[in-house]
């Protein structure tokens, strides 16, 4: 009797963790309901997690043990693979060795059900190299939900008009393999014009919302308010890049304001992931050059910027994460 109670005991206690503990099995396929990111049940969910940084600066971290370091240990629900196509080395002149990164943390995103973001990481348009690459993109992983795509990480010099352009031939493409994966839309100067959105948004396309960026230390209240007002006006955002120092990704990180950013998307709802995963000597780099690539980090390894990220988004994710005790 003693034996059969232990038994069921293991078995409810390994059900519930498995099933508390795996974010795409609990919400499934994602929907955007009015300006609300929501599971495949209706019920709204926020997000949170970490960018890997370029996959052609910082391709040792793109490999399946990080993928499963952050699920567990930074209890990250979402991730977010930065495939550059720009800067030496990038997809456009290198594709295998971009796709064999980007692949890499797909595939344990999925075989660990979080969440991924499959981030075209530019500053100018490419369209048809774009085009082709999430076609592909989309027949292939189309049919999982773990997947989002972002198909433009931050326009800098286009028009929204331009953009909204990019937006509807690459949307139609993805469209044609996969009906309802999260697509993300990026807007002009770096994600922050999404007044231009609110006035004009892209019509007749489901499961779009619009990305916006910021980094704590140089954007402040203005582009809060930009946010919220945006917010207000219908448009479904989803803070795909963010940090708490200056927009070069160095400097001193400004935690009062941050935690104001934090406050506004927790209380609006948004998702948000932080950059990056990277070893670079500067701010945004959550992790130090002498650093295993397979994670494993403890915090003597993580430089202040990620153990900040590492806290808050443990601390958020709490609740999908809970203790095994
Ligand atoms: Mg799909």
């Amino acid at each position: 009797m003693k034996k059969l109670f232990l038994f069921c005991l293991i078995l409810h206690v390994g059900m519930f963790t498995s099933f508390a503990a795996d974010p795409v099995k609990m919400w499934g396929q994602l929907q955007v309901k009015g300006n609300q990111l929501c599971s495949e049940q209706g019920a709204p969910v926020v997000l949170r997690g970490v960018s890997y940084g370029w996959h052609n600066l910082w391709p040792r971290f793109y490999n399946k043990n990080t993928v499963k370091w952050l699920k567990n240990d930074w209890k990250c629900t979402v991730l977010r693979a930065a495939m550059g196509t720009v800067i030496e080395d990038n997809y456009i002149e290198n594709p295998d060795f971009a796709l064999q990164c980007i692949n890499t943390v797909v595939k344990a995103a999925i075989k660990n059900n979080v969440y991924v973001i499959i981030d075209w990481h530019t500053y100018y348009p490419q369209k048809e190299e774009a085009k082709a690459f999430f076609s592909m993109m989309a027949q292939k992983y189309g049919k999982y939900p773990h997947v989002i795509y972002e198909i433009y990480n931050e326009p800098m010099e286009d028009t929204w008009e331009s953009v909204k352009e990019y937006a509807t031939e690459i949307i139609t493409e993805i469209r044609k393999y996969d009906p309802d994966n999260i697509i993300l839309v990026g807007s002009p100067h770096w994600d922050q014009d999404l007044h231009l959105v609110a006035a004009d948004p892209l019509q007749g396309f489901d499961n779009i919302m619009y990305t916006f960026h910021f980094y704590a230390a140089t954007h402040g209240q203005e582009l809060r308010d930009r946010v919220e007002a945006a917010w207000n006006a219908g448009i479904p955002i989803f803070v795909s890049e963010c940090a708490g120092m200056e927009a070069s990704g160095d400097g001193p990180l400004n935690v009062p304001e941050w935690q104001k950013w934090i406050d506004l998307m927790e209380r609006l709802q948004i998702s948000w992931v932080n950059w990056s995963i990277s070893d670079k000597n500067e701010t945004c780099s959550m992790i130090l050059p002498r650093a295993d690539k397979n994670g494993g980090w403890d915090e003597s390894l993580i430089k202040p910027y990620g153990r900040l990220v590492r806290e808050y988004v443990r601390k958020y994710n709490a609740y999908v994460y809970p203790d095994k005790k």
